[in-house]
């Protein structure tokens, strides 16, 4: 029998956090690996320009910069592989990393895997999904061109995408919970400044209705007054906020309410030798900025921890 290979550092997920942590366990000549469930750039794709990345003072395309991220890591040896993990088995010194081709193993583990869009959990949301009801103006937007479209939320992705989504659709209609919006002020004055733009203040959506040609109207209810009322679109656009891509990683690692993974400042989590980075962490801001901040740091750390166990030795 052949003894398996075995890594240094895997890395899992290839979105900013996980691309820097490769660049840096690359650079320290850790044998490193990234898996990564779709391709390498992560959530970062599913937004068109990124605006608040220093270096880029005219803004920069997520396409773009996940390429530079990538042949930058690649340049010091990256090993990339795509591949679904489906658990991690931390009880030995080896971790074991599950994926449907064959066990992977690793000396270190850092977990970048970020987060998937938050549902709505609201009538015909999953019946109409990918019939009117999309997570992803980037992929979806182009197919609402001179029709009239809705996004669910307040914060910087629905304020950000709404606008947009002014690009294709004849109106956008912003249906927000409160009166006032979460998204930094810089975005929400380029949205009032819109005239495609309507925001329908202390609102929620109730129900999402269509027929045989995907949705056709929203039902929508007052915060406040409590009253019913209805709007006519051809597609609604949620951003409703972020759930970590945790489902794979074991309970015992410690994790807020929310699922997000809890590190300390050194990225380490509750487990010695896994850490995580980006989005999936507990933290105040979830930006690229921050998240590559946390990728060079996790390989650092994991670094240590892989020194600590020669030493050991
Ligand atoms: P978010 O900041 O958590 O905002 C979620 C929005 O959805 C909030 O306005 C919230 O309302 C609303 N909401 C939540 N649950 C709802 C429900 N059940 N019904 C109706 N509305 C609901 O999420 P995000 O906008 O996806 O951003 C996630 C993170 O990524 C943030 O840290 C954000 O700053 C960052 N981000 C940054 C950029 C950028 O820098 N360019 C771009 C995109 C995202 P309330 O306001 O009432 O809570």
């Amino acid at each position: 029998m052949t003894t398996p290979e075995l890594y240094d550092m895997v890395i899992v997920g290839g979105g900013p956090a996980g691309l820097t942590a490769a660049l840096y366990a690359c650079r320290a000549r850790y044998k490193t690996l990234v898996v990564e469930r779709i391709g390498l750039g992560g959530q970062l794709l599913t937004y068109e320009k990124v605006d608040n990345y220093p270096g880029f003072p005219e803004g920069i395309s997520t396409f773009e910069l996940t390429e530079l991220f990538k042949a930058q890591a690649l340049r010091f040896g990256m090993e990339h592989r795509s591949a679904e993990v489906t658990s991690l088995d931390v009880a030995g010194p080896v971790k074991v990393l599950h994926t449907a081709d064959g066990p992977i193993h690793a000396k270190a583990v850092v977990i970048a895997t970020g987060c998937a869009p938050r549902k709505l959990h609201v009538k015909g949301e999953t019946e109409y999904t990918g019939r009117g009801v999309s997570y992803c103006a980037v992929c979806d937007g182009p197919f609402y061109r001179n029709e009239t479209v809705a996004v669910v939320g307040g914060g910087d992705t629905a304020v950000e995408e709404a606008i947009y989504l002014t690009k294709f659709a004849s109106h956008v209609h912003i249906i927000h919970r409160r009166d006032t919006l979460r998204a930094v002020k810089i975005i929400q004055e380029e949205a009032f400044a819109n005239p495609k733009i309507t925001i329908h203040w202390n609102r929620v959506v109730t129900a999402i209705h269509g027929g045989p040609q995907g949705v056709t109207e929203l039902s929508l209810q007052d915060t406040i007054t409590g009253d019913a009322s209805r709007l006519d679109v051809a597609g609604v656009f949620i951003f409703v906020g972020l759930i970590p891509n945790t489902h794979w990683v074991p309970e015992t690692i410690r994790r807020d309410s929310l699922g997000f993974l809890i590190t300390d400042d050194e990225m380490t989590t509750s487990t010695p030798g896994v850490f995580a980075a980006g989005d999936v962490r507990a933290k105040n801001l979830r930006q690229i900025v921050t998240a590559v901040g946390d990728g060079a740091t996790a390989a650092f750390s994991a670094g240590r921890y892989l020194e600590s166990l020669a030493h050991l030795r």
